[in-house]
C-alpha cells in the first residue's frame, strides 16, 4: 500500500519577496530613465560623453546618498560614469574636500562657501598637537 501524501508544497520562492524585489528594480530603472531625459549624457566628474549603447556605463548618483529621495526635477541626481561613481563612494563624503586641499594645507581654492571649513580646522589642530 502506498502512503503517498498529496500536500501542497510550494516550490516557488516567496511571491511577496519577489514582488518587493521587482518593485525596487523597476523604481531604479524609472529614475535612471528620468535622469537620462533631464541631463545631458555626460559624466559630471570626468566629463566623458556617452551615446547609444555605451550609455549603460552612465549611472545615477544620489547627491545626498539617499536612494529613496528622488525629486522629479532631478535635484538629487548626478550622472556619473561607473568609474567615477565607484570613486565617489569609496572616497566617502568627507574626503571630497580633503582631497582638494594642497599638502601644505594653507591654500584653499574657494573657501568662502564650505560647510566643512570648521571641521578642517579641527583636524588640523589635532595633527599639530
Ligand atoms: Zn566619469
Ligand atoms: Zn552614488
Amino acid at each position: 500500500m502506498s502512503s503517498k501524501k498529496t500536500n501542497f508544497e510550494p516550490d516557488r520562492p516567496d511571491p511577496v519577496m519577489a514582488e518587493v524585489r521587482h518593485d525596487r528594480e523597476r523604481r531604479e530603472k524609472t529614475y535612471r530613465e528620468r535622469a537620462l531625459k533631464i541631463f545631458p549624457w555626460i559624466c559630471a566628474l570626468c566629463g566623458r560623453e556617452f551615446s547609444g549603447k555605451r550609455v549603460r556605463e552612465l549611472t545615477v548618483h544620489h547627491k545626498d546618498h539617499n536612494h529613496d529621495y528622488n525629486p522629479p526635477d532631478g535635484s538629487n541626481w548626478e550622472l556619473l560614469c561607473i568609474y567615477c561613481h565607484d570613486n565617489e563612494h569609496s572616497r566617502g563624503q568627507v574626503a571630497e574636500w580633503y582631497d582638494e586641499t594642497t599638502p601644505a594645507g594653507r591654500q584653499e581654492p574657494s573657501s568662502d562657501n564650505r560647510p566643512f571649513a570648521n571641521l578642517k580646522d579641527l583636524l588640523a589642530d589635532k595633527k599639530n598637537s
